[in-house]
């Protein structure tokens, strides 16, 4: 391939780099690169490695975008809520280099698709924010022998390596053989993420996909780097493969790829699931508020700075985290209607609560986001 005399301009500032040159920039213009997730690292990782001129870019994303994604995903403005991230993110790639293929994945990995979305590309970077997703990426690409340039982030932290066994380097399982047991790890939307920190690791991956391109440097292969924002202070760990890893080890056991929901015991979105026997809905919650003489009690069991930002009337705080400290303050005769923001926490308060000897339970199904949207549309959702 040879470069225009446009490009020539628009990469002048690499092509005066000895370590990419002409060489180095037709590498970069003819490099395949598959973003899965074009959210809070994939918009950072889509829109430098567009600028730099990668030739195609892949996006695989199945969400919409909502206004509670503008704080970070930078590749979406405030007129593409609503639309389909893909969309949004094409759009924004070529309005900055119309020169990059974009090629739209607009559905959500799984394992009957993933070695098939995959495998035409060069380089897989890792802008997942859940558990069986990150699995299932690392274990095609260790099966299609494809560099997974790894990325994670919550709150104020954040991580980031090159998982390449093909190239002498571990894989996630070596690092993390098991996922963390579900509700143990908060997701970004729980816990929350510092705008800003997506878009220093999304571009520490960013680099490190333009290394492995360009052939050059040193690559956070066999390494693992620790960022903490709060203290600004970058930490390293050395990683090693796993001889006994049961995807990359000297026996591998995972020769296909496998149920990665089940796998990381994840339960769906409980608002899309048929209810728990110990679930009531939100119109249920308003029905037993109306009637006095039940006497129930609303116990919110999301954090305070959640409470600061919506409520339901008359509720009573006790943070999920706090309840074991806080038990005597609460009456086990008494009836409790449990509540968080969507469901999953006040079922585990309401397991809590009942192994302590509380009887009259009730945990509010889809929590106050449910409320938001059935009952009280003045209650901001967040
Ligand atoms: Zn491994």
């Amino acid at each position: 391939m040879e470069l225009n005399s446009d490009e020539i301009r628009r990469y002048s500032r690499h092509l005066t780099l000895p370590e990419v040159g002409l060489e180095g920039q037709k590498k970069i213009c003819s490099a395949s690169v598959l973003c899965i997730g074009a959210g809070g690292l994939g918009s950072p990782i889509a829109t430098y490695l567009a600028a730099a001129g990668v030739g195609t870019l892949g996006i695989v994303d199945f969400d919409a975008v909502d206004f509670s994604n503008l704080q970070r995903q930078i590749l979406h403005g405030t007129p593409d809520v609503g639309r389909p991230k893909t969309q949004s993110a094409r759009d924004a790639i070529q309005r900055l280099n119309p020169n990059v293929e974009v090629v739209l994945h607009d559905t959500r990995l799984a394992s009957e698709n993933a070695l098939d979305i995959i495998r035409p590309y060069d380089i897989v970077v890792d802008g997942t924010d859940n558990f069986p997703t990150r699995y299932l990426a690392n274990d095609a690409c260790v099966l299609l022998r494809k560099p997974n340039v790894y990325g994670s982030i919550f709150r104020f932290e954040g991580q980031a390596s090159v998982f390449a066994p093909h190239l002498g380097g571990p894989c996630y399982r070596c690092l993390y053989p098991e996922p963390p047991p579900p509700g143990v790890v908060p997701s970004c939307a729980e816990g929350g993420v510092l705008g800003v920190l997506p878009g220093i690791i999304g571009l520490i991956q960013a680099t490190e996909i333009l290394k492995l391109i360009l052939g050059k440097g040193a690559s956070l292969l066999n390494r693992l780097l620790l960022f903490n924002a709060l203290d600004m202070q970058f930490r390293e760990l050395k990683l090693r493969r796993d001889p006994q890893c049961p995807l990359c080890g000297n026996n591998p056991t995972i020769t296909q790829l496998i149920d990665y929901q089940a796998f990381c015991g994840s339960t769906p979105q409980p608002t899309n699931t048929p209810m728990h026997p110990d679930e009531v809905t939100v119109h249920d919650l308003t029905q037993a508020l109306n009637n006095p003489q039940l006497g129930i009690q609303v116990l919110d069991v999301r954090e305070p700075d959640e409470y600061q930002i919506a409520r339901i009337n008359g509720a009573r705080l006790v943070p999920l985290s706090t309840l074991p400290q806080r038990l005597k303050e609460l009456d086990p005769k008494q009836a409790y209607y449990i509540h968080c923001k969507a469901g999953g926490r006040s079922l585990k308060a309401l397991q809590f609560l009942r192994e302590q000897g509380f009887q009259n339970l009730r945990s509010v199904k889809g929590g106050i986001t449910a409320w938001s949207d059935e009952i009280d549309p003045t209650v901001p959702k967040y």
